[in-house]
C-alpha cells in the first residue's frame, strides 16, 4: 500500500471517529448526570471495528499508526470524555494482554476482544496509584506454580463490564503482570461518586484470594514498547479542552451584550482567546510529536509524553475555565456545557502520572538529577 493510501485509509478511520463522536455528544451531559456507564457507545465503537483497529492486520486489526490512535482518542473524547477514557484503558488492557502473554494465551485474549469481550486495567493501588507500575501488595506462593492475591486496586475504567483484567502484584519485591479473568474472588465496590469523568465508574475492586496463573503471566515488558495509555492520555485531556474551545467560540459569537454587539468584541475576552488557542494549538503540536516519535519506535517518547501531558492537562482546565467565566452566570448551571468540561478536564492532571509527577520527571532530565525517587 502506498503512503498516500494508508494516509487515507487512517483518516477513513479518524473521520469514523469524529462522527461517532458528534453523536455520542448528544448523551455525554445525561451520561454525566447519571454517573452512567456509556455502554451504547462502546458498543458502537466495538461494533464499527474500532476496538480492534490498532492491532497488527495478521490479527485481523486495522494495523493503525499510534499518530491515527491518538487521534481516535482525541476525536471521541471531544464527544464524550468517559467513553475516550473507557475505551482508551479498555483497549490498552487488551492490546497489552494479547501482545505480550504467552502465544496461547495470546490467541485466546484475541478470540475474546474480537468476540466482544471487555478488558480493564486494574494497576493502581490504594496507597499510591501514582506508582502504578510498582505495586506493593504482595502475591503469595499457592504452592503449585501459581499466585494469589488478597488486596485492592482502585479506579478501575468500566470495572463493572469488564471480563478481564490486566493486573499487576509485587512477587519477591518485583512487579509482576497478569491477566486475570473475573471471578467470584473479585468483588466491585462502588466508590465512584466523582466529581468528573463520572461515567467511566472507576472503582475500587477487592481480591479475595484471587488466582494469579503462571500461565497468564506476562513475560518482562520490553523498554522500546510504546504504551497505548501514555500515548492516549495527552489526547484525553485535548479533546475536552476542544470541546471547551468550540464551545467558547460558540458562546462568544452567540451572545449579545446590551449594546447589541456579540461577547466576541470585548477586548477581554479577545485577549484571552487568542491565549488559550495559541496553547491549545501548542499543546496539540506536542503531542502530534508524541505520537510521530512512538511510530518511529524512539526512546524518548517516554519523556516526551510526560511533557505533552503536563500541557494537555493545564490547558484542557484554562479553557473550560475561561469558557466558565465567558459563560458568566449560567455557566455556572447546567445550561452551558462548561461545568461539565471544567469537572472532566481536573482529571486529567490527577490520573497516572500526575501533572506534578511528569514535572518531576521532566525537570529532572533536564537537570540530569539521577537519584531515584
Ligand atoms: C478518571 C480516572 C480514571 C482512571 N482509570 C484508571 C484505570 O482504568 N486503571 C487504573 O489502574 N487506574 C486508573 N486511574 C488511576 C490513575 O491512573 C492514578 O493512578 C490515580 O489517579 C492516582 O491517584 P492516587 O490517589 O493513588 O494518587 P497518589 O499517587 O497517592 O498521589 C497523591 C498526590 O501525591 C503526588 N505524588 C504521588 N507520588 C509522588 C512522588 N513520588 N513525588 C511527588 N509527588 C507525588 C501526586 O502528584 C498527587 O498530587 C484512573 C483515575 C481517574 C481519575
Amino acid at each position: 500500500m502506498s503512503i498516500l493510501d494508508s494516509r487515507a485509509k487512517e483518516q477513513a478511520w479518524i473521520d469514523l471517529a469524529a462522527e461517532l463522536s458528534a453523536k455520542f455528544a448528544l448523551t455525554a451531559a445525561e451520561t454525566d448526570r447519571q454517573a452512567e456507564l456509556p455502554v451504547a457507545n462502546l458498543r458502537e465503537l466495538f461494533d464499527q471495528g474500532m476496538d480492534t483497529a490498532i492491532l497488527p492486520e495478521e490479527k485481523d486489526g486495522a494495523g493503525l499508526s499510534y499518530s491515527a490512535f491518538g487521534r481516535i482518542v482525541f476525536e471521541i473524547a471531544r464527544g464524550c470524555p468517559s467513553t475516550a477514557c473507557v475505551w482508551l484503558m479498555n483497549t490498552s488492557a487488551a492490546e497489552s494482554l494479547i501482545t505480550l502473554s504467552s502465544p496461547e494465551r495470546s490467541e485466546h485474549y484475541l478470540r475474546e476482544w474480537k468476540g466482544g469481550k471487555r478488558f480493564a486495567n486494574a494497576l493502581s493501588e490504594p496507597s499510591s496509584g501514582n506508582l502504578f507500575l510498582n505495586p506493593v501488595q504482595e502475591a503469595t506462593p499457592l504452592g503449585d506454580g501459581d499466585w494469589r492475591l488478597d488486596g485492592a486496586k482502585r479506579f478501575v475504567s468500566g470495572a463493572e463490564l469488564a471480563d478481564y483484567y490486566l493486573i499487576n502484584a509485587s512477587i519477591d519485591g518485583q512487579p509482576a503482570f497478569f491477566g486475570v479473568e473475573r471471578d467470584e474472588t473479585v468483588e466491585i465496590h462502588d466508590i465512584w461518586d466523582a466529581l468528573g469523568m463520572r461515567g467511566t465508574r472507576s472503582q475500587l475492586i477487592g481480591f479475595r484470594g484471587t488466582r494469579l496463573k503462571a500461565a497468564n503471566r506476562f513475560s518482562p515488558v520490553p523498554s522500546t514498547r510504546q504504551n497505548l495509555i501514555a500515548l492516549g492520555l495527552p489526547w484525553l485531556s485535548l479533546g475536552i479542552a476542544q470541546a471547551a474551545y468550540d464551545a467558547l467560540i460558540a458562546q462568544a459569537q452567540g451572545k449579545k451584550l446590551a449594546d447589541g454587539k456579540p461577547l466576541s468584541h470585548v477586548q477581554w475576552i479577545q485577549y484571552e482567546t487568542a491565549d488559550v488557542y495559541v496553547r491549545l494549538k501548542a499543546a496539540k503540536l506536542l503531542a502530534g510529536q508524541l505520537l510521530e516519535l512512538a511510530d518511529a519506535g524512539a526512546d524518548e517518547t517516554v519523556i516526551v509524553a510526560m511533557e505533552a501531558k503536563i500541557l494537555a492537562n493545564q490547558i484542557a482546565k484554562d479553557v473550560a475555565d475561561l469558557g466558565l467565566r465567558v459563560g458568566g452566570g449560567l455557566a455556572f448551571t447546567r445550561a452551558l456545557p462548561f461545568e461539565r468540561h471544567l469537572r472532566d478536564a481536573q482529571a486529567g492532571g490527577l490520573m497516572a502520572y500526575s501533572s506534578e509527577l511528569c514535572r518531576l520527571y521532566v525537570a529532572k532530565n533536564e537537570l540530569n538529577v539521577r537519584e531515584q525517587g
